[in-house]
C-alpha cells in the first residue's frame, strides 16, 4: 500500500485523516515495552549493531524450543526470501509458487534468472498435490504460506504435514509463517515439529504483522544449521539493526499483546466479514489479518477509496483484477472505510 504522505501529498488531504489499511500492518501499534526498549537505545545508537544478534537469536531459540544456531534473524522475511534466491537459484533452475501468493516469491526468483513457476490454484487454495506434480530435478525451492497472502486462506495442518514428508529432499520448502500467529492455536500448523522431520526446510517469521514492526524491518529465519549458514554468508553485514534487535526482543516477550493483537483481529475481521455480507459482497475465508473482497473492477474501486482518503490494496498484480484487499484496522478504520464504500456505491448508482 502507498505511504500515508505519499497519498496525502497527491490528494491534497491531511495525513491524520488518512486511513490505511493495505499493507497488513498492526493497527494497534506495537507493544509498550518496544517503545520502551527504543527510548532506551536512543542513546546509543552512535554503535554499530551487534553483528550477531546474539540476545535476539536466543530469545527466539528459547520461544520456539529450537537451538540458537537453528535461527538466523534477518531484516525481515523479505531479506530471506532474498537470500533464499541468491543461495538456491540461478537459471535454468526453478522455483514453483503457488498461483496467487506473495509477489515477492516470483520476484526473487526473477532477480537471479531462475525460473518462477506458478502453479495454479484450486478455488483461490493452494493445490498441494499440483505442487507435487510440478515437482522436476530442475526445482531447487518451493515457497508456500500459510495463511496465503493476499487470499487469507489456510492449509489444513495435517495436509501440510503430509506435503512436508511427501516432497522431495532436493526441494528447499520454504514455509512462510507469515500471518501463523493470526491462526487460532486449534488451527495452527506446527512448522517447529516439521523442522525436525525435514532437513531441506527453512521456515520464515517477521516481526512486521503481529508483532507490529514493519517500520523497522526484522524477521527470521528457523531451519537447519548448515542450511542457515549459507544463507549468513549472502547477508549484507549488519542488516538487522540496533533498534529492530532490541525492539523484537522486547516484542517477543511481551506475549500478552501479540494476544490481544490476534484476538482483537479476529474480532473485527469477523464483524468486516458481517458488514460485507450485509452489503452482498463476497470474500474469501480469512486466516490472516486481511480479507479478499469480491468488488469488480478492484483497482478503480481502491483509487476512488483513496480519494477518499482510505488505502486499500490492489491486487491486479497477482491476476486478481475482480479483487480487493483490505487489512483489518481499528473498529474506527473499518467504519471509514465501509462508509466510503458506501459513498462510491451510492454515487454510481446515481
Ligand atoms: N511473507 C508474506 C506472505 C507477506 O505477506 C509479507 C508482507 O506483507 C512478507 C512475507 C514480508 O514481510 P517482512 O516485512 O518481514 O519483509
Amino acid at each position: 500500500g502507498r505511504p500515508i504522505d505519499d497519498v496525502a501529498r497527491e490528494f491534497g488531504l491531511a495525513p491524520a485523516t488518512i486511513v490505511k489499511i493495505a499493507s497488513n500492518e498492526n493497527p494497534l501499534g506495537c507493544s509498550p515495552k518496544v517503545s520502551q526498549a527504543l527510548t532506551a537505545l536512543a542513546s546509543g545508537v552512535n554503535l554499530y549493531p551487534d553483528f550477531d544478534c546474539y540476545e535476539l537469536t536466543h530469545a527466539l531459540a528459547a520461544a520456539n524450543g529450537v537451538e540458537p544456531a537453528q535461527v538466523l534473524p534477518a531484516a525481515g522475511s523479505s531479506e530471506i526470501i532474498q537470500l533464499v534466491a541468491r543461495a538456491f537459484l540461478e537459471p535454468g533452475r526453478a522455483a514453483i509458487i503457488p498461483q496467487y501468493s506473495f509477489q515477492a516469491y516470483i520476484g526473487a526468483a526473477m532477480s537471479v534468472g531462475a525460473q518462477g513457476l506458478f502453479v495454479p490454484a484450486q478455488d483461490f487454495a493452494v493445490d498441494l498435490d499440483a505442487l507435487l506434480d510440478a515437482v522436476t530435478e530442475r526445482t531447487t525451492v518451493l515457497f508456500l504460506a500459510s495463511p496465503n497472502n493476499p487470499t487469507g486462506t489456510l492449509i489444513a495442518p495435517d495436509a501440510l504435514d503430509r506435503f512436508v514428508d511427501a516432497l522431495p529432499e532436493h526441494v528447499l520448502l520454504v514455509i512462510d509463517d507469515a500471518y501463523c500467529e493470526y491462526v487460532e492455536p486449534a488451527l495452527r500448523f506446527d512448522s517447529v515439529a516439521a523442522l525436525r522431520r525435514r532437513r531441506n526446510l527453512l521456515v520464515m517469521r517477521t516481526f512486521s504483522k503481529i508483532h507490529g514492526l514493519a517500520g523497522l524491518r526484522v524477521g527470521y529465519a528457523l531451519g537447519d544449521p548448515d542450511l542457515l549458514g549459507v544463507l549468513r554468508r549472502l547477508q549484507v553485514p549488519f542488516s538487522v539493526s540496533a533498534a529492530a534487535q532490541v525492539a523484537a526482543v522486547a516484542a517477543l516477550a511481551d506475549t500478552a499483546f501479540a494476544e490481544r493483537s490476534r484476538i482483537e483481529n479476529a474480532q473485527e475481521r469477523a464483524r468486516l466479514a458481517l458488514e460485507l455480507t450485509r452489503r452482498d459482497i463476497a470474500f474469501l475465508p480469512s486466516a490472516g489479518n486481511f480479507l479478499l473482497l469480491h468488488v469488480g473492477a478492484g483497482a478503480e474501486l481502491a483509487d476512488r477509496l483513496m480519494r477518499q482518503g482510505v488505502i486499500v490494496r490492489p491486487v491486479d498484480g497477482y491476476g486478481l483484477q475482480e479483487w480487493l484487499r483490505v487489512s483489518i484496522g481499528l473498529p474506527a478504520e473499518t467504519d471509514r472505510f465501509l462508509a466510503a464504500l458506501d459513498e462510491v456505491h451510492a454515487a454510481a448508482r446515481q
